[in-house]
C-alpha cells in the first residue's frame, strides 16, 4: 500500500503534464476500479482543465475547472505512467514494482500538454471519484482524516493531546489515520526507530496527563517529518534521474534503517533488528535502541 511519500512523488511526477492543462480525451476501459466510476465520467472530465494538483494524506486532488474535484487513490497496486514527447516513465517511486501490463491499464487521460497520462491497477483498489469542490472537507473519506504530517499544524502538541490517555501502542496510534494522515507500516517503523522510541511503547507517555507534549513526542514530531521529507526528496531524485518504466524505486529501499531487516544489524548499536507482529502487521525495531 502506497504511503505518504509515494503518493506525494506521484503528485509531482504528475504535475507537470497536468495542472493547466486540458483533459482532451478520456478512456476508461472498464465500469469500475473498487468501485463503479462516478456517472457520466468521462463528459465531467473531458474539455475540463486541471486548475491545481494537490494531495490531502494518500488521496489525489485535481481541481477541474468545472468545480468539481478528482480525486484519485492508488489503492494497493495502482500506478500512473506518463508519456510526454515519445519518452514514457512511471510517475512517482514505488516500494514495489508497478505492473505495467496493458490489461490492467485501465484509464487514460490524453492531456493538453501533450502528455498521455496511463492508470495501470492489476489488483483495482484504486479509486476515482468525482466531488464537488464545495463538498469536499465533509465528505466521509476527508472528514475523519488527521492532520498532514509536514504541515505546520502538525507539532508535537497536537500529536500529544491526540495520544493523551490512550493505551494502545505507539504503532497503532501512529498507524491511524485519525492522529496522523498518511503514515503507514513503512514510515511508523523507520520514524519510531529514528525517534528511539519502542513501537510497543503506550502511546500516552509521550504527553503528560493534561495532555502536553514532553520530551518523546517532540523528538517524535522531528523524527516523522524527517523521515517523510527524506524520503520524498529520495522519491524527487529517483524520478528526475532514472525515469523508470517499470516502476521500480532503484536503490531507495536500501535507504530503510530498519523496515524488512530483521535480523540484519541495528545501523545504531548493531544488534539485531527484531520482527514482531502488532494489530495483523509486521513491526521492525531494534529492542536495544528503542525503549
Ligand atoms: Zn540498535
Amino acid at each position: 500500500m502506497p504511503e505518504l511519500p509515494e503518493v506525494e512523488t506521484v503528485r509531482r511526477g504528475l504535475q507537470p503534464a497536468m495542472e493547466g492543462a486540458r483533459f482532451v480525451h478520456v478512456e476508461t476501459r472498464r465500469g469500475d476500479l473498487r468501485v463503479p466510476f462516478p456517472k457520466n465520467f468521462v463528459q465531467r472530465i473531458e474539455g475540463q482543465t486541471v486548475i491545481g494538483l494537490g494531495r490531502r494524506a494518500k488521496y489525489l486532488l485535481a481541481d477541474l475547472s468545472s468545480g468539481e474535484v478528482l480525486l484519485m487513490h492508488l489503492g494497493m497496486s495502482g500506478s500512473f505512467r506518463v508519456r510526454d514527447n515519445g519518452e514514457e516513465g512511471t510517475a512517482g517511486r514505488y516500494h514495489h514494482e508497478r505492473a505495467t501490463h496493458q490489461a490492467h491499464d485501465h484509464v487514460v487521460f490524453k492531456m493538453s500538454s501533450g502528455a498521455v497520462i496511463t492508470f495501470n491497477d492489476p489488483r483495482r483498489f484504486g479509486l476515482m471519484l468525482l466531488i464537488p469542490r464545495n463538498e469536499l472537507a465533509d465528505h466521509r473519506l476527508m472528514k475523519d482524516i488527521g492532520p498532514e504530517p509536514l504541515g505546520n499544524a502538525f507539532d508535537a502538541a497536537l500529536l500529544a493531546s491526540a495520544c493523551r490517555g490512550k493505551r494502545t501502542s505507539l504503532k497503532a496510534a501512529l498507524s491511524d489515520q485519525k492522529v496522523v494522515a498518511g503514515l503507514g507500516n513503512i514510515y511508523v517503523c523507520e520514524a519510531l526507530f529514528r525517534a528511539r522510541l519502542s513501537p510497543k511503547r503506550m502511546a500516552s507517555t509521550i504527553a503528560s496527563r493534561d495532555g502536553k507534549p514532553n520530551q518523546r513526542a517532540e523528538t517524535l514530531v522531528t523524527a516523522i517529518k524527517a523521515v517523510l521529507s527524506d524520503a520524498i526528496r529520495a522519491g524527487g531524485s529517483s524520478l528526475r534521474d532514472h525515469r523508470r518504466t517499470d516502476g521500480a524505486l532503484g536503490d531507495f529501499q536500501h535507504n530503510f534503517q530498519v523496515y524488512d531487516r530483521a535480523g540484519e544489524p541495528c545501523p545504531g548499536c548493531k544488534g539485531k533488528i527484531k520482527r514482531i507482529v502488532q494489530g495483523g502487521r509486521s513491526t521492525f525495531f531494534c529492542p536495544s535502541c528503542q525503549t
